[in-house]
């Protein structure tokens, strides 16, 4: 597959991997004196699809999971600010959410899924995100669990697409644009 000029490799498939077994490793201790059936873990499609199958396997705890679909982005490289929700979430009536997606950027998309949550009576909501522009959204929500922090470029690879393109790259790439 041909890559776009001026990208390049930001974290290797290993290097991903590695980290993605100490996350479940920490989200693991975090629920182990927890009630199993209490907890659901909510994944936003499509990006977080690769993290959230690895994430889960590893996790290795015999919890619910489902996926919702959530965008804001359309094809564009910034954020549209206005998040769709279009799958029904009222029927997750779980007392603790573990809500899990690809990146954090503005925070806008895992905010406004938090407050239909919590709307819904979930009481816990705990986020876990592989990647987070730290420095973009200056610690506008501090995740509970995160991969690592990156600059403020765009990145694709690892479920992570280019306007639906590149998602199953083993890497993750950044696009300098
Ligand atoms: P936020 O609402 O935090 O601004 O954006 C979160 C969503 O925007 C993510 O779930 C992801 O779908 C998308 N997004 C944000 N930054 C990037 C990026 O650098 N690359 C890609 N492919 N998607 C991004």
């Amino acid at each position: 597959m041909k890559l776009p000029p001026n990208s390049s490799v930001l974290f290797d498939s290993q290097t991903i991997r590695s980290r993605i077994l100490e996350i479940a490793e920490k989200v693991r201790q975090y629920y182990a004196s927890c009630d199993l059936g209490e907890i659901e873990m909510v994944w936003i499609a499509e990006g977080a699809r690769h993290f959230a199958d690895a994430l889960f396997n590893a996790m290795n705890l015999s919890i619910k999971m489902r996926s919702i679909k959530v965008s804001s982005y359309g094809k564009s490289f910034e954020s549209s600010g206005d998040v769709k929700i279009y799958d029904s979430i009222n029927d997750i009536k779980a007392r603790r959410v573990l809500l899990v997606d690809d990146i954090l950027d503005t925070g806008l998309t895992a905010k406004t899924v938090i407050a239909k949550l919590k709307s819904n009576g979930v009481e816990e909501v705990k986020t876990c995100f592989l990647l987070n522009k730290a420095e973009k959204n200056k610690g506008c929500l501090k995740p509970d669990f995160e991969g690592f922090e990156i600059p403020d470029k765009y990145v694709f690879g690892f479920g992570l697409d280019i306007a639906g393109e590149y998602r199953d790259l083993p890497d993750i790439m950044a696009f300098d644009y």
